[in-house]
């Protein structure tokens, strides 16, 4: 049974004494992020001298004495480490290319802290399904709604800006693989559904969250018209927030849904190489992908539309390796849309809004997304009568599959 990294986020409730311990926690935290944020970036700009989180953990100790900084001596220590390593890890993020500039942290957004639980005496903090107990705040209440197998290492405690607590943590553990699946299945990625697969299953039906992404849209613009600060302001964007994690959690729903299905459903599974600036270049009509409607409605529900596509790809990707699915990865430029899965005759042109077609050469009827996904299928097995005489001959496929 192969050993998989886990992770698990329930849902707590802590009570009004834990919550005020906590709001304290997350300031403490904050100001530590924000005050080293600045640190480094002053020293950097004036002396050109780079620093890290460590360097800034010894300027805290001697900080801690000062009259005026004892509430920092509150805070558990852990907790303000963690927060410096995660300022290295997000410049370490930001130098290799793969994520913008660290911000300052506001009050309002969604807030975190990360607790180390000693393992020597882990037995006494953690119990699956039973106890989570972390330093200063003691015993949380816990919605289990999984049971973790394994033993968490760190802990970390979030409150989201709609005002829901969170523990989240990582866990090692054996997985049972799915039973093995002599088929295999071409996965298509769209916008009305997420996934749409060879077989002509639709998966993460998406409408219920373009009816919430307008909703939040009009939510956002009552917000501007309200003056900053005042008491209307606060309420609508209280409502906005709740909006945001409605919206995220409708997401993950969908996401998982789709991928799990899909997983379970066949041995081998083909999926288009579209990562999520691939899509971006699509806006500006260089590709054929995504759907219309998206590319009319700029801005966020763009972004939070594409944000699930790529969820769906990751998903697909990381449940087929914990099952022992075999993926392939088509190319992305070959034009899966417009090559008749039955005939290989690739048409000059296909219209986004065209959802369904027939083939000028062989005459049969297609629908838009089940002949992507066909085609997705056959170029990934080397398969498919006439579709690899076509000028998309770019496939991949794995050293899993010519073995
Ligand atoms: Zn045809």
């Amino acid at each position: 049974m192969p050993t998989i990294q886990r992770s698990y986020k329930l849902r707590i409730y802590p009570t009004a004494v834990q919550a005020q311990r906590l709001a304290c926690d997350f300031g403490c935290a904050r100001w530590v992020w924000n005050t080293c944020l600045a640190w480094r970036s002053n020293l950097y700009r004036a002396e050109g001298e780079s620093v890290t989180g460590v360097d800034f953990s010894r300027e805290l100790t001697f900080l801690k004495r000062l009259p005026g900084y004892e509430w920092l001596a509150d805070a558990p220590a852990t907790i303000l480490t963690q927060k410096l390593r995660d300022q290295d890890q997000a410049f370490a993020n930001f130098f290799a290319g793969r994520a913008k500039f660290p911000r300052l942290k506001k009050k309002g957004h969604a807030q975190s802290i990360r607790y180390q639980l000693d393992q020597r005496i882990v037995a006494g903090l953690y119990r699956p399904g039973e106890l989570l107990k972390v330093p200063k705040l003691g015993a949380l209440k816990v919605r289990w709604s999984r049971v973790p197998a394994g033993i968490p290492k760190l802990v970390t405690i979030s409150r989201d800006a709609a005002g829901r607590y969170f523990a989240a943590f990582m866990v090692e553990e054996e997985v049972q693989p799915l039973p093995e699946k002599p088929n295999g299945v071409g996965v298509d990625l769209g916008v009305k559904d997420l996934a749409i697969t060879s077989d002509g299953a639709r998966f993460g039906n998406a409408r219920p969250l373009q009816r919430l992404l307008r909703r939040l849209k009009h939510a956002q613009r009552v917000l501007s018209r309200r003056r900053k600060g005042s008491g209307n302001w606060h309420r609508q964007r209280q409502r906005s927030a709740r909006l945001h994690v409605r919206i995220a959690d409708l997401r993950r729903e969908l996401t998982h849904q789709a991928s799990h299905a899909i997983v379970t459903g066949a041995g081998l599974i083909a999926i288009e190489d579209l990562h999520v600036k691939g899509m971006c270049a699509s806006a500006k009509g260089t590709l054929e992908q995504p759907g219309r409607r998206v590319r009319q409605k700029a801005g966020l529900n763009r972004a939070i539309l594409d944000a699930a596509l790529g969820e769906v790809r990751r998903q697909i990707a990381y449940k087929a390796e914990w099952n022992g699915r075999v993926l392939v990865v088509v190319d992305r430029w070959a034009p899966s849309s417009k090559t008749c899965s039955h005939c290989g005759h690739v048409l000059g042109a296909l219209p986004l809004s065209v959802r369904a077609w027939s083939c000028p050469n062989c005459g049969t009827a297609h629908d838009r997304d089940v002949n992507a996904a066909r085609n997705l299928l056959a170029w990934a097995t080397g398969g498919g009568a006439g579709t690899r005489n076509d000028a998309c001959g770019a496939v991949t496929i794995p050293e899993a599959l010519t073995a």
